[in-house]
């Protein structure tokens, strides 16, 4: 078929959906297209993504190796014809022997640029067939001995080094360096390796990069790899932060992800200063600690393990141990030549942590999966805030910095660090503060304020900087990690005025180290992680990375995003907050350079918003837009969803603002759900459309005796307050529900209150008996109070078109709502066997758009009810149908 294939590789006969899916795939890939893949949980969606993707890269790479073979013979058949020269022009200007000659060497540069190809592609290939077939296993073990030894002096020797007493010449690491043009070319990257590695670096082959959003999906996509048909001939690797892959001990140990990054590259900077000073007496003051895993020859042969076999984050780490490399920078130096790339989002996503990473997306492929919240991760990657304590500690930190080194610093550096101090005083001066006294006692009238950035310039009195210049200047003099350094080195002898606050303050660090932090967890992201998030316990000294981060936000074209200064009493609890409104700037870059982009989850509805806002917005065209999606593997008796308009005792179900908090609408919800647990077998789980609406229905319930009715038919459980705490909820949860399936004469099984967008609404399995209803109470609608979605709808309204009668704002509102509903909702049916029925309570489902929102395998079994008695007969069905499917077992 054109642009296609019939078959593919798959390790077992794949469902319909699967072959459905991996050829619209392949045409996707084939024809550049931007391509929205939608395939629900428990389809097997990751398996056809690989074998889809990886037959379409290696009939490509064939296919190219046929073009070349065919081009090489032509340029050598024309090389080889001999022509009569002549000396008289026929009908052009210049003589026919020119005209031969310039054709000849044209002919000839072609040959010779395919001959070249053709021998590097050999060679790469040769390379990785002896790594496969272990021919170098010898080697490597003599090598492995010998650099044993070395590795172990060298550890040692780092040890003594970093313990020797250090004298005041070791500020020389401190101070910055002279900064001497803004020609950013010179710069070189910042997690490169060091020079003697760029002989290490090789051309990028045509290749897949993957991304998903969390670790643990990562790892997940690894081992389906594995499994597959690909997995012996596929070059993978998988790319991860210092913090994930870091196998330094000294290093590691260190915790937060700012002071291993930090560490890390001062020990390159040893490393080469070493260099540098070599056959050069060392000047004075203790040796410099260099990391004993990152040597060239090591990095070289552990990127070529990790291209030979297919590896996943924690063998990786294993295999740094054993052979004394680095696998961050070997999966670094591992990316030109790799086929296959997994990373996380924010190294895609971020275009200065992409560079970094070494990664090109010039006609390359990009697939990105759980997708669904794509717009908001693009704007929470790129949104930077900062409050008013950590404004005034980087301010002081930074003045007691110059001060200090005044008379070692070039004049440049002395001027950046002065504008740097003079923007810091501007936007405390915001937040009606004055720097150089305490944040804590300055108070502030409270109130929030949205500003476009120009406005906001002009209102902190520094839109006579030049804001573009002072990004480069923190990335190429890398201030932040010299003032980190510092105040850790001086902290506790007058630096960092405003510590006692340190650690409650850093809680809320800018857009991208706040998303880095939270990927470190194995748990979903989800908004609530990020309110309660405790991982942030240590972190820089020093806010100066932040301030960079905001810097760099503000760089912002002025109608892409807004400022929001948001005062709260005291200067130290205000902030300034970038936010980030078109999120399409952000994702230009990767639609416009890659061959194909694939957008894939497993509930992609709603998607009509993702493509105004992220698509049509980034200038790509209806037409090289697709869009796949496909039903469920399960059969259609297995699933249950009902739209219940009111309740059992008839009263209407209308979670609106206004009614409810009304006793009425509280009672009517409990006997929903005691009637629910009467009949559903196992576990059932509740989702409330807010914590604070959870907190006060359940109170009601504790006061008016429904919630311990409850009790006497399942065991109650509650979302936990923090994300620790989630794993041991569940697993008593789930040991609670296998008890009672072994006792049928005592309950019948759990109940779980779980909120929207909670810890356990992504990312978390009800599978098999822990999830046979789902009720949903109400929609969960997001806060239309907020300023900063009220910015964000008029911002849509102002720039996208209307559709259907609907403003893009009030749109934006629904769609949240309801993605957030599928989302929930998706949680029970895991795999073709399981079974559930799903309850969603609230007369407004059963509207006709609300109910186009669903994923189209759910939508097209969901039945509404005005009255609870058929509902509940539709139950009573399916509980009969489930126990005679038990007998059956
Ligand atoms: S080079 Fe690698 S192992 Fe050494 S400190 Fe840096 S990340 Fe850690």
């Amino acid at each position: 078929m054109e642009n296609g294939r019939d078959t593919f590789p798959f390790p077992y006969q794949p469902y319909n959906i699967q072959e459905q899916f991996m050829q619209a795939l392949y045409s996707a890939l084939d024809q550049g297209k931007v391509g929205i893949f939608e395939s629900p949980t428990g389809t097997g969606k990751s398996l056809s993504l690989i074998c889809g993707a990886l037959s379409w890269l290696s009939d490509f790479e064939e296919k190219r190796k046929q073009e070349s073979a065919a081009l090489l013979h032509e340029g050598e058949a024309a090389l080889s014809t001999v022509t009569v020269p002549s000396s008289t022009s026929s009908s052009s200007a210049e003589p026919d022997w020119i005209t031969d000659f310039v054709k000849k060497k044209a002919d000839r540069d072609l040959v010779s640029k395919l001959k070249d190809e053709e021998l590097k592609r050999k060679k790469r290939e040769e390379r990785l067939e002896m790594i496969r077939n272990n021919v170098q296993l010898k080697y490597a073990m003599k090598r492995k001995s010998c650099e044993d030894e070395e590795a172990i002096k060298l550890l040692q020797l780092s040890k003594e080094e970093q313990t020797e007493p250090q004298g005041d010449q070791e500020d020389e690491e401190l101070i910055i360096a002279e900064y001497e043009s803004d020609d950013e070319s010179k710069t070189k990257s910042r997690f490169s390796a060091t020079e003697e590695d760029d002989d290490l670096v090789e051309e990028h082959v045509t290749k897949i990069y993957y991304c998903s959003r969390t670790h643990s999906q990562l790892a997940q996509f690894v081992h389906e790899v594995q499994k597959s048909p690909f997995s012996k001939d596929i070059s993978l690797v998988t790319l991860g932060s210092r913090q994930n892959l870091c196998i330094n001990d000294e290093v590691r140990r260190l915790g937060s992800s700012q002071r291993i990054n930090d560490r890390c590259l001062e020990m390159q900077k040893n490393k080469h200063d070493k260099h540098q000073e070599e056959g050069v007496k060392r000047k004075r003051g203790p040796a410099k600690s260099v990391c004993p895993y990152n040597k060239a020859t090591a990095l070289q042969q552990m990127r070529d393990d990790v291209l030979g076999k297919v590896h996943d984050i924690e063998q990786m780490l294993k295999l740094g141990r054993e052979t004394h490399s680095c696998p961050y920078y070997a999966t670094r130096l591992s990316v030109p030549p790799a086929q296959l790339v997994v990373l996380p989002y924010q190294i895609l996503l971020h275009e200065a942590t992409r560079k970094a990473a070494g990664i090109q997306l010039k006609d390359q492929v990009v697939i990105i999966d759980e997708a669904h919240n794509l717009s908001d991760t693009l704007s929470c990657i790129h949104s930077a805030e900062l409050t008013g304590a950590q404004l005034c500690r980087a301010h002081s930190q930074l003045t007691q910095y110059s001060d200090r080194y005044k008379s070692r610093l070039k004049a440049k550096n002395l001027m950046y660090i002065k504008q740097i101090l003079f923007v810091v005083e501007g936007l405390v001066r915001v937040l009606g503060g004055k720097v150089g006294q305490n944040p804590q006692t300055q108070t502030t009238q409270t109130g929030t304020e949205m500003l476009t950035i120009n406005n906001f310039l002009f209102k902190a009195q520094i839109d006579n900087i030049n804001l573009f210049k002072l990004p480069r200047y923190f990335e190429k003099s890398l201030i932040s990690r010299k003032l980190g350094g510092f105040v850790e080195k001086y902290a506790g002898s007058g630096v960092s005025l405003h510590t006692q606050n340190s650690i409650k303050e850093n809680r809320r660090t800018e857009g991208l180290n706040r998303y880095l932090q939270t990927l470190q967890s194995n748990q979903s992201t989800t908004p609530a992680d990020q309110q309660g998030s405790e991982a942030e316990k240590v972190l820089s000294a020093s806010p100066m990375m932040q301030v960079e981060g905001f810097f760099m936000a503000l760089t912002n074209s002025n109608t892409d995003g807004r400022v929001v200064v948001q005062k709260q009493g005291t200067v130290s609890e205000s902030s300034v907050k970038f936010l980030l409104l078109n999120p399409a700037v952000h994702f230009a870059q990767v639609l416009e350079q890659c061959r194909a982009v694939i957008i894939a989850g497993g509930t992609m509805q709603p998607v009509s918003d993702f493509k105004q806002e992220l698509l049509f917005s980034a200038g790509v065209a209806e037409e090289r837009i697709t869009e796949f999606s496909c039903g469920h593997v399960i059969p259609p008796e297995n699933i249950l969803p009902l739209v219940l308009c009111s309740g059992p005792s008839g009263q209407e179900l209308d979670f609106t603002f206004q009614s409810r908090d009304t006793p009425r609408m509280m009672d009517e919800t409990g006997r929903i759900l005691s009637n629910i647990c009467n009949v559903v077998p196992g576990g059932v789980v509740c989702f409330f459309p807010s914590y604070e609406y959870s907190r006060r229905i359940v109170s009601h319930w504790e006061a008016s005796g429904a919630l311990s009715r409850l009790a006497n038919k399942k065991k109650i459980f509650q979302e936990p307050k923090k994300a620790n705490q989630v794993e041991q909820v569940l697993s008593e949860f789930s040991r609670c529900i296998q008890r009672c399936a072994a006792d049928p004469g005592g309950l019948t099984g759990a109940l779980l209150f779980s909120v929207v967008g909670g810890k356990m609404s992504e990312g978390i399995n009800f599978s098999d008996d822990l999830g046979r209803c789902v009720v949903m109470v109400g929609m969960p609608y997001p806060n239309i109070k907020s300023p900063e979605l009220q910015e964000k709808m008029s911002y849509l309204d102002k720039h996208l078109p209307h559709n259907g009668g609907k403003s893009p704002g009030q749109a934006l509102i629904e769609n949240q709502c309801m993605k957030a509903v599928n989302q929930s909702i998706g949680r029970a049916i895991r795999h073709r066997g399981d079974y559930s029925s799903i309850v969603l309570c609230d007369r407004r489902y059963a509207r006709p758009a609300t109910l186009s929102k669903l994923p189209e395998w759910i939508k097209e079994r969901t039945s509404t009810h005005t009255t609870f008695g058929p509902a509940f007969a539709a139950l009573r069905k399916v509980r009969f149908f489930l126990e005679k499917k038990q007998k059956q077992v």
